[in-house]
């Protein structure tokens, strides 16, 4: 017997898949109406699902406690709080605001996605249970369409500002590419990334922190952003060319705003080049180049965004220390994530001097496992 006979006492009509994403470039871009680059994690968030039709919501998930919780479809409205049940309640809440009919459903969730790590299993929970509702209802949503459903309900039910690239990821990529995605306009194109025929790894080390303060501050930086934008006079800072920040800084001097908003300013712009340089490297088949820009990258969302933190930036210097091609913080800040790009033959070594210099420091170990760009959500 499946969990969900278990739990609900009859079959489910499918199962359904969305992974979770790691983002190779473009931090911090995606509410810039920036360029952002991720690709799908082999981690995925499966659901098993079955309609009903007398309009309730009943989602269970075997990485909470706590039994079923069930909802009422009419009932469904932001501000409320579910606890984990409101990302799923907000997708059905955003799909049935769209004009979307909608009966009920039973939902068992099982993810393999590790939670507030920056690997999106928020986006993979609200996609996968998307995905599973416009196939068994028929309603014809097409993958952006879906990821724009899928962050209302983050932004707007959950109440989490989000931008829209982990959404996106978790619905449109593809396996053996990374996805490069203009947020402005949503433009999409697949990038072929087969980094073990090219003999490296791109490792991805889970420092198990998140700093307190983090939900704040991404807050903080939004809002800061829009100020640098609303005082340069254009709508996004994906505005400011590259070859126009120097400028653009001067001009935010002379205007009396302090060097924090101009780091804010100078990492987006930047961040913006580093997506478009590591695409013109991919493409021209320079595959270890990148490695310096992810580096570049680094130091601009430490030194400029200023989101990292000690755990990061230890991944980072011991990782470039002992060999490594590139490596960067990646999601949010203040803890998750951190990306390593390094030669499959040096990627042991790095991966035990990372783990070393976190029990040296007296941290929690760190969970390090490749990342191999696979697919997005599907029904399995
Ligand atoms: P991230 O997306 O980086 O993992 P978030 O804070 O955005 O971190 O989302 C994590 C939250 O999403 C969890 O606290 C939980 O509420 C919800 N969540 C994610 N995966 C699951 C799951 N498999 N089952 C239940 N809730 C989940
Ligand atoms: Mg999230």
């Amino acid at each position: 017997m499946t969990v969900f006979e278990k739990v609900f006492g009859t079959a489910p009509e499918g199962v359904w898949a969305a992974p979770g994403r790691v983002n190779l470039i473009g931090e911090h871009t995606d509410y810039n109406d920036g360029f952002v680059m991720p690709f799908a994690l082999p981690h995925t968030t499966v659901a098993s699902v079955a309609r009903r039709d007398d309009g309730l919501l009943r989602v269970h998930s075997g990485d909470m406690p706590g039994g079923i919780v069930e909802l009422r479809l009419d009932e469904l409205t932001p501000g409320r709080d579910d606890g984990w049940a409101s990302y799923p309640a907000g997708v059905v809440w955003a799909l049935r605001e769209a004009g979307h009919r909608l009966t009920g459903a039973d939902i068992h969730y099982e993810s393999t996605v590790p939670t507030g790590a920056g690997l999106s299993s928020s986006a993979a929970l609200e996609v996968v249970t998307a995905l599973a509702l416009n196939d068994l209802h028929g309603l014809g949503v097409e993958r952006p369409a879906m990821a724009l459903l899928c962050q209302r309900a983050e932004n707007v039910y959950v109440g989490a500002p989000t931008g829209i690239m982990d959404q996106t990821a978790s619905a449109c990529c593809t396996a053996g590419h990374a996805l490069f995605v203009d947020t402005r306009d949503g433009s999409q194109r697949q990038v072929p990334l087969d980094l073990a025929a090219e003999g490296m790894r791109l490792l991805v080390v889970d420092t198990r922190v998140k700093h307190a303060h983090s939900d704040g501050s991404y807050a903080e930086r939004r809002a800061g952003c829009e100020a640098g934008a609303a005082a340069l006079g254009v709508p996004a800072l994906r505005d400011i060319p590259f070859d126009g920040l120097a400028a653009a800084l001067d001009r935010l001097r002379q205007g009396g705003h302090d060097e924090s908003i101009l780091g804010l300013v100078r990492h987006i712009v930047t961040e913006n080049h580093r997506v478009e340089q590591v695409i013109e490297l991919l493409d021209a088949g320079r595959t270890r180049d990148i490695g310096a820009v992810l580096t570049a990258g680094h130091v601009s969302l430490r030194d400029d965004f200023r989101i990292s933190c000690a755990e990061l930036d230890l991944v980072v210097d011991t990782a470039n220390a002992s060999g490594a091609l590139g490596a960067r913080m990646t999601g949010g800040g203040f803890g998750g994530s951190a990306i390593v790009l390094a030669e499959s033959d040096a990627a042991e070594k790095i991966t035990e001097a990372v783990v070393s210099a976190f029990a040296a420091a007296g941290l929690q170990e760190p969970r390090v496992f490749t990342a191999v760009p696979s697919a997005g959500a599907r029904k399995v």
